[in-house]
C-alpha cells in the first residue's frame, strides 16, 4: 500500500507538473524497463483504488467547468455522486460545447485549463471527422502508454541502440474560427516536444527526418520513408506504423518502386518524383551514392519469391513488426505476415483520439488472440454490459474491476481532456485479468452497420462473413482479398446488402459466385435469414472493383484532412457518403448476385 501511495503521488505530480517531470527525464534520457513494469504492476494490483483516485483528480482539475457545474456536481469527486449527476453522452451531445471552444470561447467549458488545440478523429466510420479537445494531459498519457508497452515488448524482444522504420505521417494543421490549431490527434502528439525525447528513450527514433513525417504529399513522404529506412537499414530495430493498413500500403508501394529506390541509392540523387522542396532538401542531405548498398538491396529483392519476407531480408536487425493489428486491422495481418516472413507481428496499444485505454503487455501473442490491459490511472472507465447478439445494453454501467470474464461491454470513458461518461462506441470482451485490471479483446465498433429492415448486422458479423468467404479464395493460388467494404442498398426493391471487394488478381467467376453465396449464408442473424427466406431482403450482391479502387477511397479521405496513420477503411458506406459510393461504383468490374436462398 505504501508503494501505491507513492505511485498516486507521483501520478498526481505528473499530471500537475508533466512538463517539469518530462524535462527532467529528457535530461537523463533514460528508460528503466524494470521500474516501469514494477510501477505498472503496482497500479494494476490496486486498480479499484487507483480508479477512485483518478476520477478524483479529473474532477478536482475540472470541477469548476461549466459542463460539470451545470450538472450539479457541486465539487464532489466521489464515484457515486459522479454517476448520480453526470449522464452518459455521445459525441453528438457534446458537440455544442466543443463547437464553442472551437469558435474561440476561452471560458472553462469542458476543461479547467485552457484548451490549446483541437483533435480531429479519423471519422472514417461516420463519414465526417469529429472535433475533440486536445491537451497536455493527453500527450502525457500517450508517453505513459508508449513507455509501458515498450517495457513489456523489450522484455521479450530486447533491442539495442537503434532506430525504427516508422511509417508515420503528420497531417495538415489549420486554425479554427477561434484561432485554435486543429489537426489529427496523432499529429498533435508527433508535434509535441515530448514525442522526440520519448522516442529516443525507447529506441524508436524514426529513420526519416521531420520534413518527411510532416510532408504535405503522402506519396512523397511514403517514398522517402522507404528510402531513409533503407539508408539506415542496419540500425533499424523494428518496423512500425500506427495501423497495420499503413504498413501494407507501404510495402505494396515498395513492390512498385524498389528499382527506383535502388537507383537513388546508387547515384545519390533523389528521384525527380520528390518535388516538395523541404522533403527534397532534407532527404538529399542524407543521401550519398552507395552502389554497394544499392546492389545488395537489388540482389535481395530479386531473390525474393512474391515478396515473402521482404522486411527481414532488407532490415536484417529488425526484431518485429509493430502496429495496431486488431479489430478492423486484422484483415491486413495476412498480407503483413507475408511481408514480415519470420518476424513476429506485435500488436500495439488500444486507444482513440478521445484518450488511451489499454496496453499490450503480451507482445508474443499473435493479433487474432491479442488483448489489452486497461491502465487504471489513464482515465476513469465504466462498462455497459451487452447482450451478445445485438449489442443491446443489459443494465447500468459497472466499474473497471467489476467486469466479468467472457462478457461483452461497451466502454465509457471519463478523461483528463473534457469527456465525462463518454460512449466511445467500441465493444470489447473481457478475456481475463492482469492483477485486478481487466484484459480486453477489441470486438468491434458497436454501432449497427448493415440493416435493411428487421435485420441487424455489425462490423463483426460482416468480418465473419468475409472471413468465411475468403477461405474459398485461399484454395486459389496467389488470390488475395486486398480490401472490402459494404453498403445497405435501399434503392433496389427489396433492399439488399452489397459487398465491395478488391482482389490482387483476377479470379474465376465460379469462385466469386461461391464467395458471394457463402457471405449471404454466413449472415446468420435471425432477422436477416427470415427476411431473405421470405424475400423482404434481396440476394446479397458481391461487386468486385478494379485494383487500386480502395487507394482512391484512401486519397479521398486524405484530401479531406484524414491522416494516413489514422485511416481505417470504413466497413460500411452509408447512403450519405456519396463520394465514396461513387468511387466504388465507378470502378466495379464484376457483379455477382447470391443464389444461396434460391
Ligand atoms: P481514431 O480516434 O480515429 O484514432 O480511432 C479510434 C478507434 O480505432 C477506436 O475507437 C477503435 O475502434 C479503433 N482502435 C484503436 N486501437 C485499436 C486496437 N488496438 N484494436 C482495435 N481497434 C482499435
Amino acid at each position: 500500500m505504501s508503494i501505491l501511495v507513492v505511485i498516486i503521488n507521483k501520478f498526481h505530480f505528473c499530471c500537475k507538473h508533466s512538463h517539469l517531470q518530462l524535462k527532467m527525464l529528457e535530461k537523463k534520457g533514460n528508460f528503466n524497463m524494470e521500474r516501469v513494469i514494477q510501477e505498472f504492476d503496482e497500479v494494476t494490483r490496486n486498480a479499484s483504488i487507483v480508479q477512485r483516485e483518478t476520477l478524483k483528480m479529473i474532477l478536482e482539475e475540472n470541477g469548476d467547468t461549466e459542463y460539470l457545474q451545470g450538472l450539479g456536481l457541486g465539487g464532489r469527486t466521489d464515484i457515486e455522486s459522479f454517476r448520480a449527476c453526470v449522464p452518459l453522452v455521445t459525441h453528438h451531445d457534446l458537440e455544442p460545447y466543443i463547437q464553442r471552444i472551437v469558435d474561440g470561447d476561452t471560458a472553462p467549458i469542458l476543461t479547467g485549463k485552457p484548451v490549446t488545440s483541437i483533435s480531429l478523429s479519423s471519422g472514417t466510420t461516420q463519414g465526417k471527422p469529429k472535433y475533440l479537445v486536445f491537451n497536455e494531459e493527453l500527450v502525457h498519457n500517450t508517453m505513459q502508454i508508449y513507455r509501458v508497452s515498450y517495457a513489456f515488448r523489450n522484455r521479450e524482444f530486447p533491442i539495442e541502440n537503434g532506430k525504427a522504420l516508422q511509417f508515420i505521417y503528420g497531417s495538415k494543421q489549420f486554425k479554427t474560427n477561434g484561432g485554435l490549431t486543429a489537426t489529427t490527434a496523432t499529429t498533435n502528439v508527433y508535434r509535441s516536444h515530448q514525442f522526440k525525447s520519448t522516442m529516443l528513450d525507447i529506441q524508436s527514433q524514426c529513420t526519416s527526418p521531420d520534413e518527411v513525417i510532416f510532408g504535405s504529399d503522402f506519396q512523397q513522404s511514403l517514398y522517402c520513408h522507404l528510402l531513409c529506412g533503407l539508408l539506415y537499414a542496419d540500425q533499424v530495430q523494428f518496423v512500425s506504423a500506427t495501423f497495420a493498413h499503413s504498413l501494407v500500403v507501404a510495402f505494396q508501394s515498395f513492390e512498385k518502386d524498389w528499382e527506383e529506390l535502388c537507383r537513388d541509392i546508387k547515384t545519390g540523387v533523389l528521384s525527380s518524383r520528390i518535388t516538395n522542396p523541404s522533403i527534397r532538401n532534407a532527404v538529399s542531405a542524407i543521401l550519398r551514392p552507395d552502389p554497394e548498398l544499392a546492389d545488395s538491396i537489388y540482389r535481395k529483392c530479386e531473390g525474393l519469391s512474391n515478396w515473402y519476407g521482404v522486411i527481414p531480408e532488407l532490415w536484417t536487425n529488425a526484431k518485429y513488426v509493430y502496429g495496431i493489428m486488431t479489430g478492423s486491422m486484422e484483415h491486413y495481418t495476412r498480407k503483413l505476415g507475408h511481408y514480415a516472413g519470420r518476424l513476429p507481428l506485435v500488436c500495439a496499444e488500444y486507444g482513440s483520439s478521445e484518450g488511451w485505454i489499454a496496453a499490450n503487455v503480451d507482445p508474443l501473442t499473435p493479433p487474432d488472440s491479442a488483448n489489452f490491459v486497461v491502465l487504471p490511472d489513464i482515465g476513469f472507465f465504466e462498462f455497459i454490459p451487452l447482450r451478445g447478439s445485438d449489442n443491446c445494453a443489459l443494465s447500468e454501467p459497472i466499474g473497471l474491476t467489476e467486469v466479468q470474464v467472457g462478457e461483452e461491454y461497451e466502454i465509457i470513458m471519463t478523461t483528463f481532456a473534457g469527456l465525462y461518461r463518454y460512449r466511445l462506441g467500441d465493444v470489447v470482451r473481457v478475456e481475463g485479468f492482469y492483477n485486478s485490471t481487466p484484459r480486453l479483446k477489441f470486438i468491434c465498433r458497436g454501432n449497427l452497420i448493415l440493416s435493411i429492415n428487421i435485420d441487424k448486422n455489425t462490423e463483426k458479423d460482416l468480418q465473419l462473413a468475409v472471413d468465411e468467404a475468403t477461405k474459398l479464395l485461399s484454395a486459389e493460388k496467389k488470390l488475395d482479398l486486398l480490401d472490402f467494404t459494404s453498403h445497405a442498398d435501399m434503392a433496389s426493391d427489396p433492399g439488399h446488402y452489397v459487398i465491395f471487394w478488391e482482389l490482387n488478381t483476377d479470379a474465376k467467376d465460379e469462385v466469386l459466385q461461391n464467395c458471394c453465396d457463402c457471405m449471404d449464408r454466413t449472415f446468420i442473424d435471425a432477422g436477416y435469414v427470415g427476411s431473405r427466406k421470405i424475400g423482404t431482403i434481396g440476394p446479397l450482391e458481391l461487386r468486385v472493383v478494379e485494383r487500386g479502387t480502395f487507394r482512391k477511397v484512401l486519397y479521398h479521405y486524405l484530401s479531406r484532412g484524414t491522416s494516413v496513420g489514422q485511416f481505417k477503411t470504413p466497413r460500411c458506406v452509408g447512403p450519405s457518403n456519396k463520394v465514396v459510393l461513387e468511387i466504388l461504383n465507378g470502378h466495379v468490374i464484376k457483379r455477382f448476385s447470391s443464389m444461396a436462398y434460391d
